[in-house]
C-alpha cells in the first residue's frame, strides 16, 4: 500500500509518496508562495501532489497548521490567506480523485509518532512539539483523540499558574507562557541584564536580540551555568504539566519533538523527575519519556500516516 504524504509549511510544502512500513519512496518540496494568495498555494500543493502521485496510492493526508473540523474546513491557519472558508477535503477529492484526509499539523505529527515513530507500539500516547508554542496530540487506545468540535488538543493551552501571564488565547498561565522559544530566550536575557556572567553572552557577543534557544543549549554544552538553570527549569515547567496530563490519560509513552526538544538530556531528565514527584506513582512507575523518533522528513511520513491507518478505527477503515 501507498499513500502520499503532503506536509504544509508556511514556507514549504513537502510532499511524498510513503509505503506502509513508513518509508518514502519519492519525495518533492516546493515554495508555499503564501504571499501570493490562497489560489496559489492550492497551485503548488497540486503540482506536489502530482510531481510523487503513482497508479496504486491509496489516498493523500495532508498535514496543515490551524484548526481542522470533521467536514476538512481549515481554520485560523497562521500565514495562510483565506484558508477559512475552504473546504481543504473536498477540493482535492474532486481535483484527484482520490480519499483525502485533512488533519492539524501536531495531531498528524502525533499519529505518525504512533504509527512509525517513538509512540510505536504503544497503545496510550502523547506528543507535543515544542519550538515558538507548546503543540500536542493524544492517542487513546489507538485512537486519535478529536473531540465535541473535532479540534482537540490544545495542550499548549492548558494553564499552570492561574495568575501567571496573559497569554495569546486570552487565557493567564498558560504552559505555552513558560515554554514557548521567546519565553526560554526571556529567562536568559533577564539574568543577563541584572549582572549575571554566562557563555550565552559571549556567544552572541554582547548582543541579547541574538538569543534562542539553540543559543543557550551550546552555551550549555559549554558548561554554562545560567543555561543548565535555565533548562532545569524549563523541565520542571513541563514536569508539572505533564504531571496532570498524566494523571488524566495515563499515557505509556511522552513523546516530545520540536526544536526545543534538543537541548537534549538535561531537560528530558529534569522533566521526567518533575513528573515521577508529582504525578500518581502507578502511572508514572511505567512511563516513558522520550524524544520524537521520525526525524526531519516527520511531516511527509505523518501526513501520509493519516491515510495508512484511519486515526478512529485500528481495523484501518473510516
Ligand atoms: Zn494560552
Amino acid at each position: 500500500m501507498k499513500a502520499v504524504g503532503l506536509d504544509l509549511g508556511g514556507t514549504f510544502i513537502k510532499v511524498g509518496l510513503v509505503d506502509e512500513t513508513g518509508r518514502i519512496l519519492k519525495k518533492k518540496q516546493l515554495p508555499t508562495r503564501a504571499e501570493e494568495g490562497r489560489d496559489r498555494v492550492l497551485v503548488q500543493m497540486e503540482k506536489g501532489v502530482r510531481g510523487v502521485l503513482e497508479s496504486g496510492t491509496r489516498g493523500i493526508g495532508i498535514g496543515t497548521p490551524g484548526i481542522v473540523d470533521r467536514r476538512g474546513f481549515v481554520y485560523s491557519a497562521p500565514n495562510l490567506p483565506a484558508w477559512d472558508n475552504l473546504n481543504l477535503k473536498r477540493y482535492f477529492e474532486e481535483r484527484l480523485s482520490l480519499p483525502v484526509v485533512v488533519e492539524n499539523d501536531v495531531n498528524t505529527i502525533t499519529w505518525g509518532e504512533y504509527l512509525f515513530g517513538a509512540g510505536k507500539g504503544s497503545r496510550c500516547m502523547v506528543c507535543i512539539t515544542l519550538g515558538t508554542g507548546l503543540g500536542g496530540g493524544i492517542v487513546m487506545e489507538g485512537r486519535l483523540l478529536r473531540g465535541g468540535e473535532y479540534s482537540a488538543v490544545e495542550l499548549g493551552h492548558i494553564p499552570i499558574n492561574y495568575k501567571g501571564p496573559l497569554c495569546k488565547c486570552g487565557n493567564r498561565g498558560c504552559i505555552e507562557r513558560y515554554v514557548g522559544a521567546q519565553y526560554i530566550t526571556a529567562m536568559a536575557k533577564r539574568e543577563i541584564r541584572r549582572g549575571r556572567k554566562s557563555k550565552i553572552e559571549e556567544i552572541v557577543e554582547g548582543n541579547l536580540a541574538k538569543i534562542t534557544p539553540k543559543i543557550i543549549a551550546q552555551a550549555y554544552s559549554q558548561g554554562d551555568r545560567l543555561s543548565e538553570e535555565i533548562w532545569i527549569k524549563v523541565g520542571r515547567y513541563l514536569g508539572a504539566f505533564f504531571s496532570g496530563i498524566v494523571n488524566i490519560f495515563n499515557p505509556e509513552v511522552i513523546v516530545i519533538g520540536g526544536g526545543i526538544s534538543q537541548a537534549g538530556e538535561i531537560l528530558f531528565s529534569s522533566l521526567r523527575s518533575e513528573v515521577k514527584n508529582r504525578a500518581y506513582a502507578l502511572f508514572s512507575q511505567g512511563l516513558r519519556v522520550v524524544p520524537a523518533g521520525l526525524g526531519v522528513e516527520a511531516g511527509i511520513v505523518s501526513a501520509a500516516s493519516l491515510i495508512l491507518r484511519s486515526r478512529n478505527d485500528k481495523a484501518g477503515s473510516e
